[in-house]
């Protein structure tokens, strides 16, 4: 019962699965021979079909690693590539398209190339079996080859004909055997010619006697034996073939059958000699068999040993602790949902307030400086004359048009700006940041996909709420278009925030200034720049243009740090200004309405109060529309795009993103084959005892 075979093929395909190492290599029939010795023809005898790279142009520059797969029960005949992925591959004429795409991705320089390719055939007219076919022995190198080509292919060869593989030696009868390079290869790694099975192709092409002389060679002897064949397809019937895709088989071993059946005295059941490519075949499998028994012991000790090795491993490196690709997204979801939950409690109302107010403060500051503290200093010349400077403000007329218009101005500029699209705007962009750095304090940080996928959640609702929610919010505003009205405490408020934003405004002035200095080059060097721009302006000096080649022995750019300086020293002056301005009478009032003049004379507390109201009210509905939405739909949001919406390959893949998380993984997975492996091979080891033990009874 030839099951070994089989089962070992298995083992083997799950070794590969943990990337096999090399002390896990199970047998295989490795094929060599020269060129043209018919190496192909018999294996595609083998196959029953025409499936290897054909031309004259060195077509087999890689290892083709075979795995015959006998399916009894099946009708279909198909190869696969399994490092390919194409699936199963019916039409055989496209395998060996295939092959010969691959082997002629091998660049001419280097013309041959150990790395494999595997292919396994599956049929139920294939025998169970493993072989390899390698590059045909070359006699003379071609001259557009390269010249270490003849020693490149026979140490590939000498790669693969260690033990524990059976070599197959192809030689043809036509070419003497004491000069078939095939079995001097296989001498020089056998030579007690224990594992090889010596095959003589084209027996037809001598005649009989001598073929059968052949068979019988002493000089050589070999404890497989050699076996005769012709295994080239009839003419005729390759064609026929070709066209159908049907096996060649049939019509190969009639062929043979009928040349050797002709000469019965030399090749006949007394002849004492093996021919014919089922008899070749029977053996393969038959020694093949005894080889991988032989076997078991030495691949079940390597495999042991590997199993040691990952036990060890996972010991030291991961603490024996149990570990899969769910129960890792499983946890690191979970505990990103905790770290939101934690900001969500974080950034409610007052935090909303802050990040809207500031902002605001942003655009009165503007306003103020646009609308009242208007002193561009942008060229040299002298500036146009100020009536509205804030100095005069105190004591401005209140029945004045101009300060009521101004003011009016300003107000509908700042209820108009668009707060809707800017409240949801900074609140959305805040609410992203935020997620982001969660992503980033997570171990999703080392995820890109999952990254993406939680980036994309976020961004996903808050675009969606986004025009609902900035249209709630403009609406709700909408009354302080028209009419606004301050309270005494509200008033009182207005000119503490607003002084405090001054004095922040006022800071960093002051510090611009220095940069500035520090900038140019020092105190001196500015104030001296500072002064011929002043005089500029004044008139005192006269500069032609605007200074673009420079002026009063400053340079271009001297000039324009000068004119950044002077202005900054007069906004710094000015908001001192308006600082002890915001202390005196009006604007320190505790009772706005009794003092009509209180709003025009200090517009700042004013701008204030209103910026404070429309963010009060925007605050209202941001909180309603947009965050305990965003907090409600978030974390439903991960569980699709990470939880349930993943297939278990993306799992598996997310997982292995993190190359920590890959290592304990991949180890627990080879732990578990190799276990898996052992146990197999253990029962192997039972049923071969007892096939054994039963065949000596008989
Ligand atoms: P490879 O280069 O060793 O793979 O050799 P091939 O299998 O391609 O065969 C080389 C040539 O020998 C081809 O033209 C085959 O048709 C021919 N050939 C192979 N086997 C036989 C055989 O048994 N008898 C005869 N007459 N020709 C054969």
């Amino acid at each position: 019962m030839m099951v070994l075979t089989k089962k070992m093929i298995e083992i083997r395909t799950i070794l590969q699965t943990v990337g096999q190492s090399n002390a896990l290599t199970l047998p295989s029939i490795v094929v060599i021979g020269s060129q043209s010795s018919g190496k192909s023809s018999v294996l595609e005898a083998i196959v029953g079909h025409e499936f290897l790279p054909k031309g004259s142009n060195m077509v087999t520059r890689r290892p083709i690693e075979l795995t015959l797969v006998n399916t009894p029960d099946a009708q279909a005949e198909y190869g696969e590539f399994p490092a390919l992925g194409l699936g199963k591959i019916t039409d055989f004429s496209h395998i060996q398209r295939t092959l010969t795409e691959l082997n002629l991705a091998v660049p001419d320089s280097e013309c041959v190339s150990d790395d494999p390719i595997q292919l396994t055939i599956s049929s139920p007219h294939v025998p169970d079996l493993s072989l390899i076919d390698l590059p045909g022995y070359i006699q003379v190198v071609g001259h557009d080859q390269p010249a270490e080509l003849k020693q490149k292919i026979s140490d590939l060869c000498d790669k693969y004909i260690q033990p524990p593989n059976v070599i197959l030696a192809i030689s043809a009868a036509d070419v003497d055997l004491a000069n078939s390079t095939a079995l001097r290869a296989s001498r020089r790694v056998d030579p007690r010619g224990e594992r090889t099975i010596g095959v003589v192709t084209k027996m037809d092409l001598v005649d009989a006697p001598r073929g059968a002389s052949i068979l019988n060679d002493r000089k050589y002897p070999l404890r497989l034996g050699y076996v005769g064949v012709v295994s080239r397809v009839p003419p005729q019937a390759s064609s026929l073939f070709k066209r159908g895709n049907g096996n060649i088989a049939t019509a190969i071993s009639k062929n043979e059958h009928a040349y050797f059946s002709a000469h019965p005295l030399e090749f006949g059941p007394e002849a004492g000699v093996n021919v014919g490519t089922t008899t070749l075949r029977k053996k393969l499998m038959h020694v093949l068999e005894q080889t991988m028994a032989a076997s078991l012991q030495s691949t079940g000790d390597a495999i042991r040993q590997e199993l040691e090795e990952a036990t060890y491993e996972f010991k030291v490196q991961y603490n024996d602790r149990p570990l899969s690709a769910e129960s890792y997204l499983a946890e690191s979801l979970d505990s990103f949902k905790h770290s939101f939950k934690e900001f969500t409690e974080n950034f409610g109302r007052p935090q909303v307030r802050e990040l809207l107010k500031e902002e605001l403060d942003q655009k009165v500051l503007d306003l103020l400086a646009s609308r009242y503290w208007n002193k561009p200093v942008t060229n040299l010349s002298p500036p146009p004359p100020e009536p509205d400077s804030l100095a005069d403000l105190p004591t401005a007329d209140p029945e004045s048009l101009y300060w009521h218009r101004k003011l009016d101005a300003s107000t509908s500029a700042l209820t108009k700006l668009g707060i809707g699209r800017l409240a949801t705007t900074v609140v959305a962009n805040a609410i992203q940041a935020h997620v982001d750095r969660l992503i980033a304090q997570s171990t999703f940080a080392s995820h890109p996909f999952a990254r993406q996928a939680i980036t994309d959640a976020a961004s996903g609702i808050l675009n969606e709420r986004f025009y609902s929610t900035s249209d709630q919010v403009e609406n709700c505003i909408k009354p302080y278009k028209f009419e606004i009205d301050v309270e005494d405490g509200e008033w009182t408020r207005g000119r503490e925030s607003v002084a405090g934003v001054l004095k922040k405004e006022l800071k960093d002035c002051e510090d611009a200034v220095k940069a500035v200095e520090k900038n140019v080059g020092g105190k001196r060097k500015l104030k001296d720049v500072m002064g011929f721009v002043d005089k500029a302006r004044n008139g005192e000096v006269e500069v032609v243009g605007d200074g673009a080649s420079g002026a009063g022995g400053f340079s271009s750019d001297l000039l324009q740090r000068g004119k950044e300086a002077v202005f900054l020293r007069d906004r710094a002056q000015l908001l001192r200004l308006r600082l002890s301005a915001l202390k005196s009478p009006p604007c320190n009032t505790s009772h706005p309405n009794a003092n009509p003049n209180a709003k025009y004379a200090c517009p700042e507390i004013f701008l204030d109060v209103v910026s404070t109201k429309l963010t009060s009210t925007a605050v209202l509905f941001l909180n309603v529309e947009l965050l305990s939405e965003f907090f409600y739909q978030f974390p439903r949001e991960l569980d699709v795009r990470l939880g349930r919406g993943l297939s278990k390959e993306e799992v598996e893949r997310f997982a292995k993103e993190d190359p920590r998380v890959r290592g304990h993984l991949e180890v627990i997975r080879r732990k578990e084959l190799l276990q898996l492996v052992l146990e197999k091979m253990e029962g192997l080891r039972e049923l071969n005892v007892e096939e054994r033990g039963r065949r000596k009874v008989e």
